[in-house]
């Protein structure tokens, strides 16, 4: 698919950088490990401080279960990580997965290698058994929020810029829901990587934000 990047994007205090759940169990030799995800910390660090040095806010979410969370295969009597499942309301599916981030281990904490003295703000996400919480915003079903809006408004911001782990869950939940806010929503397509689960599930997201008032940027694309 071709992706037109935005140019000459200046950052400014109504900018937020959110950087989604780059934590070790997301990454190589972690228990749901996105494949290169590693590979993109450097340039995350990058425009991290980018975003300090021109004032910008950056937000750092961290999916963060109990062990019991129903996103679990484990936690399903005879399924298996990536076994469909589509609880009625919306809050747990399409797919089961491994247990990962789990509360207090070292699979949930951020990756060593990512600068966290950069952020302002951690968000976390998916505490509730019942419902899981792709995006940084809210959970699945809708219904409570994860306090990531009621900060973004508290410091004025009109701008999102997304990026992490992984491309078409939490990243791309995270970047509609922004766009449903209201924010103006950059999706930063080169500092993500997918699972692709089902498969097609990466070129099937990037069509819907393409499609919708999403835009997309890459490292290059800011002045
Ligand atoms: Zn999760």
């Amino acid at each position: 698919m071709q992706i037109e990047y935005e140019k000459n994007i200046k950052i400014n205090e109504r900018d937020a950088l959110i950087i989604v759940d780059m934590q070790n169990d997301f990454i190589p030799g972690g228990s749901l490990a996105v494949d290169e995800g590693d590979l993109i910390i450097e340039d995350i660090n990058k425009i991290a401080s980018k975003f300090k040095e021109n004032n910008g806010i950056i937000i750092l979410t961290q999916d963060w279960h109990p062990q019991n969370h129903l996103s679990f295969a484990s936690n399903h009597q005879g399924k298996n990580p990536g076994d469909n499942f589509m609880s009625e309301d919306g809050a747990i599916g399409p797919v089961l997965w491994p247990d990962h981030c789990v509360q207090g281990t070292k699979g949930a904490e951020f990756h060593n290698e990512l600068n966290l003295n950069l952020a302002d703000k951690i968000i976390q996400k998916g505490m509730n058994t019942n419902v899981d919480s792709y995006s940084g915003f809210q959970d699945n079903d809708k219904k409570s929020e994860t306090g990531l809006r009621k900060y973004l408004d508290s410091k004025k911001i009109k701008r999102i810029f997304v990026c992490g782990l992984a491309l078409d869950y939490c990243c791309y939940y995270t970047a509609m829901d922004g766009l449903d806010f209201g924010y103006k929503v950059f999706f930063m397509v080169n500092l993500t990587r997918g699972v692709d689960l089902p498969e097609g599930n990466v070129e099937n997201t990037l069509k819907n934000m393409k499609k919708s008032d999403i835009k997309f940027a890459k490292i290059e694309s800011f002045k």
